[in-house]
């Protein structure tokens, strides 16, 4: 209440239940006594206007029910099954996440289609809340699971397993929907959306479409040097997959986080805390504060009450505010799952490297933008954007391709970066950049590396490379007093034929290809370097793309 919430989750099950179920051979906390902490908090939360939805573990279980249903569990490879190992370390306890105790649930057994549906249904009926929210399912990944159910669909790292688990995903999602509407109109019933930026390789925009909401578990930075706005940016992918069109929630956890360590029982630092939730806010999310309560750490620790009072108040006093929005970005930045999970990078280097960078960049030069996704560039989305940034979209399929193109073509202006349409959709090189017409320029060879670590990942002392101005242009018009700057490590040799050179620039798609005219590149830059150097040397209009050298078609690089 003093948060001013519009809705709670309460659990209903966390492996064990926290009511006495009536569905057979669902087990029930042994802590439980004759209380009913579902019914209690319900009531609790009702008769305060807040809405409930029933929380739910269906990824793990007792492995004790084994005995009885040895099919519900994933198995290993060798048979034995798969043990959870994420459970918390009680205080001078021996280590859980090795405890037999605990296993994870398959997907493909009836565990899922049979009794979770009906312990949904069973919950549904006696307490009519507001929904159901399945914790730890359906994960952006597919699990390795080689219980005979799933022998006999193949190999779990296989496209046809992918395939079947996204289909049986999508099945299951329908009947939790259908189970809990049936017996509460209007209810909703929501799995946990959150894969990062990163993605995987179930289909979320397909799940999404699906979603009353886009909830996304993003509790806190995972990553020893996930960046702040790692909060925002789940906010902002969840915009993409809805298109704006519901509710992008973001778990922002309570608990404290340094990199794969953390403390799900002690709150993180107060600024960390604020900073996630305001994100969000400021992203276009909806805040879902999380707090677990594991062990005792409702009571031991009450430092996350008063943050939460403090950022969620505010969030409440200014809600009309947020509400029945659009974004005004004319700034998008392309997101590309299939990208981020399938490119090979360079050696050294991230699929994420360039997405992040681009990411930094926007946010500090104070630039609204949202994320698109690559597979989904549609003529009324692309429509509402003035720019699209593509960094590093290596990955691209003819059809992607073609919509840019179209873009392009009706006026909109394009930056990409390195390999960007080098590859197509199933990672295979293609001879030319899928781009390369709207690019005005031609590869002329693969990637090449200069910087510590060379093309064929051995490493190369002293041979960073380095880029040398030459020419003024609104591209490098931030760099005075040098006319070297740091050059990238890695590379595409182009070619931008000289007949192109006396286009002008009339707007900002036309600078993709200038970075090439206005910078040279040390070493192997095979540019002879004018007499005078640096910005404002050349006698070049900085309207004019290319320098006026020569007749022929000469090699030049691209710098991103
Ligand atoms: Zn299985």
């Amino acid at each position: 209440v003093s948060v001013q919430a519009q809705c709670t989750f309460v659990s209903i099950t966390n492996i064990v239940a926290f009511f006495p179920p009536r569905t057979p051979g669902f087990p029930r906390s042994r802590w439980l006594g004759d209380r009913d902490i579902v019914v209690e908090c319900a009531r609790a939360a009702r008769s305060r206007g807040i809405r409930v939805l029933g929380r739910l573990s269906i990824d793990t279980a007792l492995t004790s029910l084994a005995a009885d249903h040895p099919d519900w569990f994933r198995r290993r490879a060798d048979g034995q099954i798969a043990i959870a190992k994420t459970l918390a370390a009680p205080p001078n306890g021996p280590d859980p996440s090795s405890s037999v105790d605990y296993g994870r649930t398959c997907q493909f057994s009836s565990y899922y289609s049979d009794h979770i549906r009906d312990l949904i249904d069973e919950v549904m009926l006696r307490y009519r809340i507001d929904g159901i929210y399945a914790s730890g399912w359906p994960n952006a990944n597919v699990p390795q699971c080689y219980c005979d159910a799933c022998r006999r669909i193949g190999e779990p790292t296989s496209e046809t397993y992918r395939l079947a688990y996204q289909s049986r995903a999508f099945k299951l999602w329908d009947l939790y929907a259908r189970t809990v509407s049936a017996r509460n109109v209007g209810a909703v019933f929501s799995g946990n959306l959150g894969g990062g930026i990163e993605g995987g390789v179930l289909d979320f925009k397909a799940l999404a479409d699906r979603a009353i909401w886009m909830f996304a578990d993003n509790q806190g930075r995972h990553e020893r040097y996930t960046p702040s706005w790692d909060a925002s940016q789940q906010a902002r992918v969840g915009r993409a997959l809805t298109d704006g069109k519901r509710p992008s929630v973001v778990s922002t956890g309570a608990s404290s986080f340094i990199g794969a360590d953390f403390w799900r029982s002690v709150t993180a630092n107060p600024a960390e805390m604020r900073g996630r939730m305001f994100h969000t806010s400021a992203a276009g999310g909806a805040i879902h504060l999380h707090w677990l309560g594991f062990e005792r750490g409702f009571e031991e620790d009450r430092r996350w009450q008063a943050i939460g009072r403090d950022v969620l108040a505010w969030q409440a006093r200014h809600d009309p505010h947020f509400r029945n929005v659009r974004s005004l970005a004319k700034v998008a930045v392309v997101v590309s799952p299939l990208n981020n999970r399938a490119y090979r990078t360079p050696a050294g280097t991230d699929a994420m490297d360039a997405l992040q960078g681009m990411y930094k960049v926007l946010v500090e030069a104070r630039i609204p933008f949202d994320f698109v996704l690559d597979a989904h560039l549609s003529e009324e989305v692309l429509g509402r954007y003035g720019v699209l940034v593509l960094p590093n979209i290596a990955l691209m399929s003819d059809a992607t391709a073609g919509a840019l193109k179209a873009y392009a073509k009706g006026g909109g202006s394009i930056l990409a970066t390195f390999e960007t349409g080098v590859y197509d959709e199933a990672g295979k090189e293609r001879s030319e950049f899928a781009l390369a017409d709207v690019f005005d320029m031609r590869k002329t060879a693969s990637r090449e590396g200069y910087g510590y670590v060379a093309s064929d990942g051995t490493s190369v002392s002293g041979a960073v490379s380095m880029q040398r101005i030459e020419q003024s242009h609104p591209i490098v018009s931030g760099f005075h007093d040098t006319n070297w700057i740091a050059g990238s490590s890695w590379r595409i040799p182009i070619m931008a034929p000289e007949s192109r050179s006396s286009r002008t620039s009339r707007n900002i798609r036309s600078a993709r290809s200038r970075p090439c005219s206005a910078t040279g590149c040390i070493p192997r830059c095979p540019r002879s370097w004018p007499a005078k150097a640096g910005p404002g040397a050349s006698s070049t209009s900085p309207r004019t793309l290319m320098p006026p050298i020569g007749g022929t078609a000469r090699p030049t690089w691209a710098i991103f």
